[in-house]
């Protein structure tokens, strides 16, 4: 298991961007210093939250970045046959982006992309899936979330020729 923790009937939207933010300041980008923090809601069985978390990672040489709700994603991703094992109902339920400068800009369109295809693949809703950032201002946190399938209505969709 490769998740942040798991949480017993609910956890706050400010819980939630504790993680993220926590995650920001982990963030690696040899080049800017820029940090990114995401932290992915997945609710499953009995009324369980676990939250996974992801920063961003550019190093020298890397070529491609490997962006925090990616991160974050994969590592659910990664741990989907246990949920499968456990025969329990997933959703997606929350993704919030914290960035080091707290400039709140973060909605990426490729981070969305690959969002839109683990809801699709899985089967998850696009519309109870609330994706944005979280501002840190002081001691509280603002946040601005919006249902996935509104921020990325229409989603590049992959066509292949024997199909
Ligand atoms: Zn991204």
């Amino acid at each position: 298991m490769r998740y942040y923790n798991t949480y017993k009937d609910e956890v706050s939207e400010e819980e939630v961007a504790k993680i993220a933010a926590r995650h920001a300041a982990e963030g690696m980008d040899s080049y800017s210093g820029y940090g990114v923090g995401a932290a992915l809601v997945v609710a499953h069985g009995d009324n369980q939250f676990t939250v996974y978390a992801g920063f961003n990672v550019n190093l020298s040489g890397m070529q491609t970045k490997i962006h925090a709700e990616q991160m974050a994603l994969m590592d659910f991703v990664a741990d989907w046959p246990h949920y499968v094992a456990d025969d329990q109902n997933v959703e997606l339920r929350m993704m919030m982006v914290n960035t080091t400068e707290d400039d709140g800009a973060l909605r990426c369109g490729h981070c969305l992309q690959v969002a839109t295809a683990v809801c699709n693949h899985f089967g998850f809703s696009r519309e109870d899936f609330l994706y944005g950032s979280v501002i840190e201002e002081e001691d509280r946190f603002k946040t601005e979330m919006y249902p996935l399938d509104y921020l990325m209505p229409e989603p590049h969709t992959e066509v292949r020729r024997d199909q």
